[in-house]
């Protein structure tokens, strides 16, 4: 229970990959403050987790008023955010001469803006705390681009340059920042791939399979505790070897 009595927040939470790392963070004692879009489904998250204090909250990540609101009443009800992890993240695919400008801003306004929007939120409290993790969730196709994805690969890219900078202005106060790299996880927003796509898919990843979510929640519950405390600034890849 190396996290025991840590207040941490996961946007993205009540889902796929956020779920699995509010999960692994409960396991390991913190209690998690669970957001996503809908208040149902983030409720119903929270309630699913073990132990007891966790809490569902809804929020539209790119929006800096919402977000300024959800802090102030994740404050309240559990009191100031330790632990951090950016996960919230859309797709809108689309080859570059039919992206809309919509989809750009869309994508870039929850990827990216809305990391900063928590981040900032966040960060004054930890820094007189002298204590704090932030994990953000890239994307493998942040470091090495993907066809039909630019919008979504820049925001993952713009993230690891984020990451970096806010590792390096933070850690004189003992505040941590790093980045995971998922490759293709099995959730809803990779359901969409057909077998035949699924198939080529594999086919790239030396592992041999799809991840799963609770592959990156490990990661992030080592990047989150103490084991990791010389670990600032990094990005770690969790992708069956696909980029190696
Ligand atoms: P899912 O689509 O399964 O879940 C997305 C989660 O984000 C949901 O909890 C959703 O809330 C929440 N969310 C979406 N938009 C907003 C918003 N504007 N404000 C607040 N919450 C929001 O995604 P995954 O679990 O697959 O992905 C999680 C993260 O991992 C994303 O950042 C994604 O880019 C990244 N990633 C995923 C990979 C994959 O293969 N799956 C690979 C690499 C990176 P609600 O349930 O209310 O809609």
């Amino acid at each position: 229970m190396e996290l025991r009595d840590q207040i941490a927040l996961v946007t993205g939470g009540s889902r796929g990959i956020g779920f699995g790392i509010a999960r692994a963070l409960a396991e390991g004692g913190a209690r998690v403050a669970v957001v996503g879009r809908s208040e149902e489904g983030a409720v119903a998250a929270a309630d699913g987790l073990s132990g007891e204090g966790h809490r569902g909250f809804s929020c539209d990540v790119s929006d800096p008023q919402e977000t300024a609101e959800l802090i102030e009443r994740v404050s309240a009800e559990l009191g100031p955010v330790e632990l951090l992890v950016n996960n919230a993240g859309i797709t809108r695919d689309q080859i570059l001469l039919r992206l809309t400008h919509e989809d750009w801003d869309e994508v870039m306004a929850v990827n990216l803006k809305g990391a900063f929007n928590m981040t900032k939120l966040v960060a004054r409290g930890m820094m007189r705390k002298r204590n704090g993790v932030i994990l953000n969730i890239s994307s493998v196709v942040g470091v090495s681009g993907n066809a039909g994805q630019s919008n979504y690969a820049a925001s993952k890219a713009g993230l690891l340059g984020f990451t970096k900078s806010v590792a390096r202005e933070l850690a004189s106060r003992n505040v941590r920042c790093n980045a995971i790299a998922p490759g293709y996880i099995d959730t809803d927003m990779t359901r969409s791939l057909d077998e035949e796509q699924t198939e080529a898919l594999k086919s790239q990843i030396p592992l041999g399979r799809l991840g799963t979510p609770e592959d990156i929640a490990g990661v992030a519950r080592f990047l989150a505790g103490p084991s990791a405390r010389y670990i600032t600034g990094q990005v770690l890849t969790v992708d069956g070897g696909m980029v190696m």
